[in-house]
């Protein structure tokens, strides 16, 4: 039986930031509450059906501390309860502007014991553009906060390609980031999203060649600090990669809960409806299709560093199809992407295009 990732989806934030379309909105009186109530029966609903043993559980939103630390301990102990922990990662995502000290001392003792801040920049300006309502003192705060709380795994995440944007301002952001000493950062470019204020109001970001030379800078900054870029966003210390998210780009399965929280259980994708009311009724999953096949195994493994090894390939698929070998081949005197005989992996500049590049290939 294989260790499974379960992801739990709080749609609740303060407010909304400028550029975010991710399902989320103010909580009502109550619904912190009720919300918890809920998401603890669909998690012993699951623990019937999959009886599998948890190594990841990831609490993201949304902004999973608004339910505070005893609904988060509710949340943990109910996932405990419905399937075996396999000595699980368990990651908690929080806004730094919220007053954290009673929720995280409470979710550290309740196994939480790796932090994700939304830091986003260390520039005062960005950070109101943006939308964000927090200051770089109160994500410094944080941090300090979660160390003396005991969680020492932290992950930041910082936004490149942000209007008016340069290398300067991005220099300044990573050097904040870095001052942190986090264990893992993640990188985003960010995209303007259809619906979101930035959109109706017609942000620009800046042009490709920008984003390009803001990326590659990102990625050389953070490995000259020791940070290894394990994915096309994603940088770690040695051994502190996210073991939740590196199962979506190997191909693993993982159980979402929530409004809008996606699934892949035994060959299928799923979903909950991004509705919270519909969630609260108790609604039923929403299929997806089929997923797991190897163009999706490739898709994904594209995004890691490591990229295909063909022995793993093999285990699963077969021999590595021949005329992907030929794309690969071409791809290289592109300089898109490297192989040997062991496997192949994107360069530095096709995880830049990777989304063609990737296209191109399968
Ligand atoms: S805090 Fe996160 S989830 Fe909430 S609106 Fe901002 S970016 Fe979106």
């Amino acid at each position: 039986m294989t260790n499974l990732g379960l992801y739990i989806h709080t749609p609740f934030c303060k407010q909304k930031c400028n550029y975010c379309d991710f399902y989320s909105f103010a909580a009502k009186e109550g619904d912190r509450d009720s919300y918890t109530v809920r998401v603890t029966d669909y998690l012993k609903k699951w623990g019937v059906r999959l009886a599998r043993p948890i190594d990841s559980l990831y609490l993201g939103g949304g902004t999973p501390t608004l339910l505070g630390g005893e609904n988060i301990r509710k949340i943990i102990r109910a996932a405990e309860d419905a399937f075996p922990f396999a000595n699980p990662e368990i990651t908690l995502e929080c806004n730094p502007a919220d007053d954290l000290k009673e929720t995280l001392t409470t979710a550290k003792k309740a196994g939480v014991n790796r932090l994700s801040v939304g830091v986003q920049s260390g520039n005062a300006d960005e950070l109101l553009m943006l939308g964000r309502r927090h200051t770089t003192e109160d994500a410094k705060k944080t941090v300090a906060l979660a160390r003396e709380c005991g969680i020492d795994n932290i992950s930041l995440d910082l936004m490149i390609g942000l209007p008016d944007g340069n290398i300067d301002k991005l220099s300044r952001s990573i050097d904040f980031v870095c001052s942190l000493y986090p264990t893992h950062i993640s990188v985003y470019i960010l995209k303007i999203e259809e619906g979101t204020p930035f959109y109706k109001n017609g942000v620009i970001v800046p042009c490709d060649e920008e984003i390009e030379k803001q990326y590659l800078f990102t990625v050389e900054t953070l490995e000259s600090k020791g940070f290894l870029q394990y994915e096309i966003s994603n940088f770690a210390k040695a051994g502190f990669e996210s073991r939740h998210n590196k199962k979506y780009w190997n191909c693993e399965e993982y159980l979402g809960i929530g409004p809008a929280a996606h699934s892949f259980i035994n060959g299928k994708r799923f979903y909950y409806p991004r509705d919270f009311k519909e969630f609260m009724d108790g609604c039923e999953i929403v299929p997806d299709g089929k997923g797991g096949d190897s163009d999706e195994y490739i898709m994904l493994r594209l995004r890691l560093s490591d990229g295909i090894i063909f022995e793993e390939y093999e285990k699963r698929y077969g021999t590595f199809p021949s005329d992907k070998i030929k794309k690969a081949e071409t791809l290289a005197k592109h300089g898109l992407i490297k192989i040997d005989n062991k496997g192949l992996s994107l360069t530095k500049k096709g995880f830049l295009l990777s989304n063609s590049v990737i296209g191109e290939f399968i």
